[in-house]
């Protein structure tokens, strides 16, 4: 296929169906026919331009997208960097080392959403001197103002800039500027991402060599789901701040007098600011994704499979009541391994070996959701004779239970109605039109989540083949019975 057709292709499967998540790896090609803009609901979009445009370094732009029909999977990407030095699970992908724990070092830990891991491995690569640059996402606005909106992919070169990248920004972000600066920009880069972004990278540095000999470490984040910006607005609105006058949000500061999961939302507008208890906030249970792009109802990457090292929540009972932040860390990168291990013994990190079953039930919810009930919503998709990208699909997985596979209608309808109702809301000034709309189905959802008998039993189905993964899952099926 030339060029020129792989970018029609891809405009006409992934991007004119929904599923763009907005990396921006597309984009970065020289002589891309594509761009990124920002759409009205808030969140960005690969955008076809012109056409007979001759991109010079891709081949093909359905091997580029994460979600592109020529595109290898997760354990296919990962097999050729990680199957020698790692162990595998069909939850976590790949690994070495398995801990929880924080950073004891520095400031990483009051600055991080968590255990300041995230932060603090960026700065390890370039203080040992394995990088000279860091790819991470930071304000636009000037250092002092951390919390500003918007947040974009920055380059830093020194440790403080590195340390002005704390934080989750559960905001929109996207790649093509900064990788078009790493290809004018020769040196050794880390980069760090959501799954589906990482991935992305990989895919590129398949069909690029520029940015395979240059980007030496992929740090992935654990994920839920990726916000649009409306996010940030809806939460601010709330606490008084309307969408225009909104400067910054910080999405986790935490709160010394609650346990790491009550975290709070802090939100500034022009003479104001405001801090609230986050689950005191419409919208921002995470269970029923308002404001969630498509594309990650069809990601069945929590783990950020294809990364060097994960990080994330230790979402575990031993761990959220330290209201400090604690860190879920899969390594699968030698040098990364060394590096935390080092670390650990020189009392810069204070971090437990939890095993690999530790971690999954640390994210048993996303698990569930992205790996288990994807089978729902391709069904969805396929009886409306929707396109559908391929996915990952276990041997022996089935459709959910009625209940279940009712919640997780309910969960399309509040993530498409997130951002419908929002836009509304916007153009006649009344936060109400989107608080009411959503607020219907969202009891609708609270409601079947009490009277899931059946779903307990689907839970603890799904909680054991994590455990034991399909093979073990269908031998003890095998025994019970
Ligand atoms: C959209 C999103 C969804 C997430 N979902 C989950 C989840 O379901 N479960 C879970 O356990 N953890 C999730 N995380 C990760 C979690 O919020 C923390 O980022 C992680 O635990 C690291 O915390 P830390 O204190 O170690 O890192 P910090 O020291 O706070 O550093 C965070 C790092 O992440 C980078 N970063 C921030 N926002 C983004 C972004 N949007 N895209 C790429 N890089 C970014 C920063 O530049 C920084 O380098 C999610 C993060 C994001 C951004």
């Amino acid at each position: 296929m030339s060029t020129d057709q792989s970018s029609k292709s891809l405009n006409d499967t992934v991007i004119s169906n929904g599923y763009c998540v907005g990396c921006g790896v597309c984009a970065v090609t020289e002589g891309s026919p594509f761009k990124m803009v920002m759409d009205d609901y808030g969140k960005y979009q690969s955008q076809l331009g012109r056409d007979n445009v001759f991109a010079k370094t891709v081949t093909d732009y359905e091997e580029l997208c994460p979600f592109g029909s020529k595109s290898p999977n997760e354990d296919l990407i990962a097999k050729k960097y990680f199957e020698n030095t790692c162990k595998y699970n069909d939850q976590v992908g790949y690994y070495q080392g398995v801990y929880a724990g924080h950073v004891t070092q520095g400031e990483f830990r009051n600055r991080g959403s968590s255990g300041g891991m995230g932060t603090w491995i960026l700065n390890e690569l370039l203080d040992q001197g394995r990088v000279d640059y860091i790819i991470h996402v930071k304000s636009e606005a000037s250092d002092e103002k951390l919390h500003d909106i918007p947040f974009s992919y920055h380059i830093s070169e020194t440790l403080e800039a590195t340390q002005q990248g704390g934080k989750s920004r559960y905001y929109p972000i996207e790649l093509s500027e900064v990788l078009k600066v790493v290809r004018e920009k020769p040196g050794r880069y880390a980069v760090v991402g959501l799954p589906c972004f990482i991935k992305s990278i990989r895919l590129l540095q398949k069909q690029d060599a520029v940015f395979d000999e240059r980007i030496h470490y992929c740090i992935g984040l654990v994920c839920g789901h990726l916000k649009s910006k409306r996010y940030a607005e809806s939460l601010a609105w709330q606490m008084g701040i309307e969408p225009s006058d909104m400067k910054g949000i910080d999405f986790r500061v935490k709160d010394s007098s609650r346990p790491a999961n009550r975290y709070s939302t802090y939100a500034r507008g022009p003479s104001e600011e405001k801090v609230v208890p986050t689950n005191e906030l419409f919208g921002a249970d995470w269970g029923a994704g308002a404001f969630k792009y498509k594309a990650c109802d069809f990601c069945d990457d929590v783990f950020a499979e294809t990364a060097d090292v994960v990080l994330g929540d230790a979402w575990l009972p031993e761990y959220v009541q330290d209201s400090d932040g604690t860190n879920v860390l899969v390594t699968r990168n030698n040098d990364i391994e060394k590096l935390v291990v080092t670390a650990r013994n020189e009392s810069r990190l204070k971090l437990d070996d939890i095993g690999v079953e530790k971690a999954i039930q640390s994210q048993d919810a996303g698990l569930r959701h992205r790996k288990i009930a994807l089978v729902d919503r391709l069904d969805f998709e396929r009886q409306a004779s929707n396109w559908v990208p391929d996915k990952r699909m276990p041997n022996g997985h089935e459709a959910s239970p009625k209940r279940e596979r009712k919640r997780q209608w309910l969960r399309v309808k509040m993530r498409d109605l997130s951002h419908e109702s929002f836009m509304e809301a916007r153009t006649a000034a009344d936060i109400n039109i989107y608080l009411d709309r959503l607020g219907v189905v969202y009891s609708e959802y609270q409601k079947s989540g009490k009277t899931l008998k059946g779903s307990v039993k689907f839970r603890m189905k799904t909680v054991v083949r994590g455990v034991l993964g399909d093979r073990g899952f269908k031998v003890l099926k095998n025994v019970v019975a």
